[in-house]
C-alpha cells in the first residue's frame, strides 16, 4: 500500500516525538511567559556570541593587515554594539531568573519597591518585571 517514492520517515514511526519539552501548566501563565522568554533570550545569546565571535576574528585579519584601516573603527563600532547586546541579553536572562524564583516562592506577582500587586497585564508584557507600573514609573523619574 506504500507507493514508490522517496520517504525518510517511516509510515510506522513519528518523528515529532516530544523529547525536550517539558509540562507546561497553563498555557498563558506566567510560567509559560517566563520559559517562552528564557528561550528567546538564551537564543539571542548564542547568536550574539558567535557574532562577537566573527567579529573578534575579523578583528585580527585587520589589525594583521593595517592598523590605519577605516574598516577597524567599524569593526570596533559593531563589537562595542554586539558586547551591549549581549551584556542586555545576560542582564534580562539573571531578571527572568529571579522572577522564576520569585515565582516559587508565591512572591512573583509582589512589587519590591512598595509591596503592592503587579497587574497581570504588565507581567504579560514584561515577565521579569519586579516592580509595579507605578513604582516603575516613579522610579525612573526619582
Ligand atoms: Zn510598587
Amino acid at each position: 500500500m506504500n507507493p514508490a517514492g522517496p520517504s525518510t520517515s517511516g509510515p510506522g514511526v513519528d518523528p515529532t516525538v516530544p523529547g525536550g519539552v517539558g509540562p507546561v501548566t497553563g498555557e498563558h501563565g506566567p510560567e509559560a511567559a517566563l520559559a517562552a522568554d528564557r528561550a528567546a533570550t538564551t537564543e539571542r545569546l548564542a547568536s550574539l556570541r558567535s557574532e562577537i565571535d566573527g567579529i573578534v576574528a575579523a578583528s585580527a585579519d585587520a589589525n594583521a593587515d593595517d592598523e590605519h584601516d577605516p574598516e577597524g573603527a567599524t569593526i570596533a563600532f559593531e563589537r562595542a554594539r554586539a558586547s551591549a547586546l549581549l551584556a542586555d541579553a545576560e542582564a534580562h536572562l539573571r531578571v527572568l531568573e529571579q522572577a522564576q524564583t520569585r515565582l516559587e516562592a508565591g512572591t512573583y506577582a509582589v512589587c519590591l519597591s512598595c509591596g503592592g500587586p503587579i497587574a497581570s497585564d504588565r507581567l504579560a508584557a514584561r515577565p521579569g518585571a519586579v516592580t509595579c507600573i507605578g513604582c516603575a514609573a516613579g522610579g525612573a523619574a526619582r
